[in-house]
């Protein structure tokens, strides 16, 4: 019988530094596992510095090495979604390019899903060692909030490092959303996952690509796509002033017409005002977010452009 194919998803922007060290780590990995064939996809998103120029000479020197090169940076979701949809393999893996996930795992990750019967085996780092403490903090609310407002579950500390099977990545692809929460389609999906935990590992070389704004507005997106919890935030707010006020006008009434002169208090009324008028803008503004990203998915824009593929060389 043939060997069974596995397709390595790498993503990888602007990463001409460590590129080399990663491909120098993953073959040491991978030629000690015989029993399987290899499949390499790069996707450049939209690199500022040589990363093709790596790629292309990579698939040149190696035929198991292919890449899909964007035209522009579009994301590492979009990323993740181009090579599932290049991959051929029977079993998919999805890494990063800077070494943060070991592929050391990978032998004990296939091992689970060939002897131990799951479809896929996730990875989570434990700790955050290494990363700005503020980061840290907001990702841990991040994750509460998730666990607060979501049926789907979406684990703590977990990376994007999975290896699956065929069929679950036939699944993923059929989710053509185009705000992409990759964490949130994997649990949405379901399957039978086994969770491997590791100790987090500092990049080999150059500099984490994710700002702190640009994961703060990817937070935001991993809300508004797997929970419309928000927008039941208006009724309750409503109703519950409803319910204050109507006490307050019982209260109103009885003072005046026990004691009389009611009229008095205007700064409470501003405040009053300005709070409710606060509460308002918010609750519209959430509305909002949710509107504008219907109105990008109706679109239906393609979440990816390629500029260049191995086979163009
Ligand atoms: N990445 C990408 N497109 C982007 C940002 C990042 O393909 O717009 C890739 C990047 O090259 C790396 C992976 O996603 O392989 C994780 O990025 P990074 O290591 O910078 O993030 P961190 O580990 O600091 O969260
Ligand atoms: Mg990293």
């Amino acid at each position: 019988m043939a060997n069974k194919l596995l397709s390595i998803i790498v993503p990888c922007y602007s990463e001409e530094e460590a590129l080399p060290a990663f491909w120098e780590e993953i073959t040491k990995v991978t030629d000690l596992m015989s029993n399987i064939d290899f499949e390499f996809i790069f996707i450049d998103d939209g690199s500022k510095d040589n990363t093709k120029l790596i790629l292309r000479d990579m698939a040149k020197a190696d035929s198991r090495v292919r890449y899909v090169s964007f035209s522009r940076n579009f994301g590492k979701e979009a990323a993740m979604y181009a090579g599932l949809k290049y991959s051929k393999g029977d079993y998919v893996a999805i890494m990063d390019a800077d070494l943060q996930d070991p592929p050391a795992l990978l032998p004990e990750m296939l091992k689970a899903i060939e002897e131990e019967g799951y479809d896929s085996v996730a990875t989570r780092r434990v700790t955050r060692k290494g990363e700005p403490k503020i980061r840290s903090w907001f990702a841990r609310r991040f994750y509460q909030v998730m666990r607060m407002m979501c049926k789907t579950e979406v684990v703590d500390g977990a990376r994007d490092y999975r290896l699956m099977k065929r069929r679950m990545v036939d699944s993923i692809l059929e989710m053509g959303e185009y705000n992409r929460f990759f964490k949130g389609i994997l649990g949405w999906v379901g399957f039978n996952t086994k969770w491997i935990e590791f100790e987090n590992v500092e990049r080999v070389k150059g500099e984490t690509k994710w700002s702190f704004w640009k994961l703060f507005k990817y937070s935001l997106e991993g809300i508004t796509a797997f929970t419309t919890a928000p927008l039941a935030l208006a009724s309750i707010i409503g109703l519950l002033f409803c319910i204050i006020s109507f006490l307050a006008i019982i209260f109103v009434i009885v003072r005046q017409l026990i004691w009389g002169g009611s009229a008095y208090g205007w700064p409470s009324m501003i405040c009053i005002i300005l709070m409710l008028s606060g509460i308002q803008l918010f609750t519209i503004g959430i509305v909002g977010q949710y509107l504008a990203k219907t109105y990008l998915e109706v679109k239906k824009r393609p979440i990816y452009i390629v500029g260049e593929t191995e086979e163009d060389l």
